[in-house]
């Protein structure tokens, strides 16, 4: 059910299995879309994309140098890349759907699927229609625009504003020659505005408007991870580190762990607890900053262990990982 990263993604691993796999998409095929800034890790994607066959270079739009940081006080700052990228996240979804049975415009009611199938996959990332409301949920509202430029793009590369208290940030992705994703998530719900101030600032036609909420509470904060004939992969039960919002590699990781447990459910949520351990830990920085609640002396260990861990995982994140980086975020 949903024909997002993950649901694409699990089709394709799944095409040529013993399974006879029906995808829903709620959307038309016209309308079907991918409410995302599309940015993502090169080497990552291409190791997922091989396993069904796939070249990641085909959808690869801009690869990334350099990210440029502003931070609230004006004081600025670059990040070099290794991997983080911009590519067609679109295309990639309908191609891994391309050759699978798909009903387009569709979301069956929860009876009619259990009296048809042996197993609902929801995938249906925030909305998590089929599983149980989460009692304590964790979301950002979000906003944003394609942009198209007429003469000169406003960045060469990545730019990102963190906003005060880590309440969420701006960011303009670049889209090739001419086109850039600009939007933004925020607590506080500047969003809109802080996204319409760049669009002044720096021109361009606006050809697409999106947004939707996005899940920052982690896995362990959205159980049941399954329920009857339900069972949740991808953003669903909470797949995205809350640090960058970022939700394609751990929605895609959510579907190999899902593979190698479908037969056994209690061994999943058990592995995807194991495996999004360290979500859990930035969560709950994120979360205390967003609240006031951050306490740097007291949360050192916490900070320390995220460092470490992006640090060991620098190849899987695409980017230079520093702690004085870190830092200016976590004094923020
Ligand atoms: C504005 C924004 C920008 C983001 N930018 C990035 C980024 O640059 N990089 C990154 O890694 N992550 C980013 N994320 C997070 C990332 O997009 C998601 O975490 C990831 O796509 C989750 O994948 P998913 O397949 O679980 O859910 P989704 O990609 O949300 O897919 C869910 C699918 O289910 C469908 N659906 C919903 N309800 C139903 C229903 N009732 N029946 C059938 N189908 C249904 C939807 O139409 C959709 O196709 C961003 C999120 C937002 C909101």
């Amino acid at each position: 059910m949903g024909m997002g990263v993950a649901g694409s993604y699990l089709m394709a691993r799944l095409k040529n299995s013993e399974h006879e796999v029906v995808g829903y998409e709620r959307n038309t095929e016209d309308r079907h879309d991918s409410i995302c800034a599309w940015g993502t890790i090169k080497p990552v994607l291409t190791n997922f994309c091989k396993k069904v066959g796939r070249d990641f270079d085909d959808f690869l739009i801009h690869d990334g140098k350099t990210m440029h940081v502003k931070m609230n006080d004006n004081t600025k700052f670059d990040i070099g890349l290794h991997g983080l990228c911009t590519y067609d996240k679109l295309a990639l979804i309908k191609d891994f759907i391309k050759d699978c049975k798909v009903v387009y415009g569709e979301s069956p009611k929860l009876e009619y699927l259990e009296k048809e199938y042996d197993m609902i996959v929801d995938c249906t990332g925030f909305h998590r229609v089929y599983l149980p409301k989460l009692e304590k949920d964790f979301f950002l509202p979000t906003y944003e625009y394609k942009v198209e430029y007429e003469n000169k793009l406003p960045y060469d590369d990545f730019y990102i504003e963190p906003f005060p208290g880590m309440s969420g940030y701006f960011w303009y992705f670049p889209l090739g020659k001419k086109w850039a994703h600009i939007g933004a998530g925020d607590y506080m719900k500047n969003h809109i505005k802080a996204t319409d101030e760049f669009l002044k600032k720096h021109g361009g036609k606006v050809i697409a408007t999106k947004g939707r909420p996005i899940r920052l509470a982690t896995p362990g904060n959205c159980k049941p991870f399954y329920k009857g004939k339900v069972v949740g992969v991808g953003e669903s039960i909470g797949t995205v580190y809350a640090l960058l919002g970022e939700g394609i590699i751990p929605s895609m990781q959510c579907v190999e762990i899902f593979l190698d447990n479908m037969n056994d459910l209690a061994a999943y949520e058990k592995a995807v607890m194991e495996h999004y351990k360290v979500y859990d830990k930035v969560f709950k920085f994120v979360r205390k900053k967003i609240h006031k609640e951050f306490n740097i002396i007291k949360s050192i260990s916490d900070v320390i262990s995220i460092y470490r861990y992006m640090k060991k995982n620098e190849d899987r994140f695409g980017m230079e990982i520093k702690m004085a980086d870190l830092m200016k975020v976590a004094k923020a």
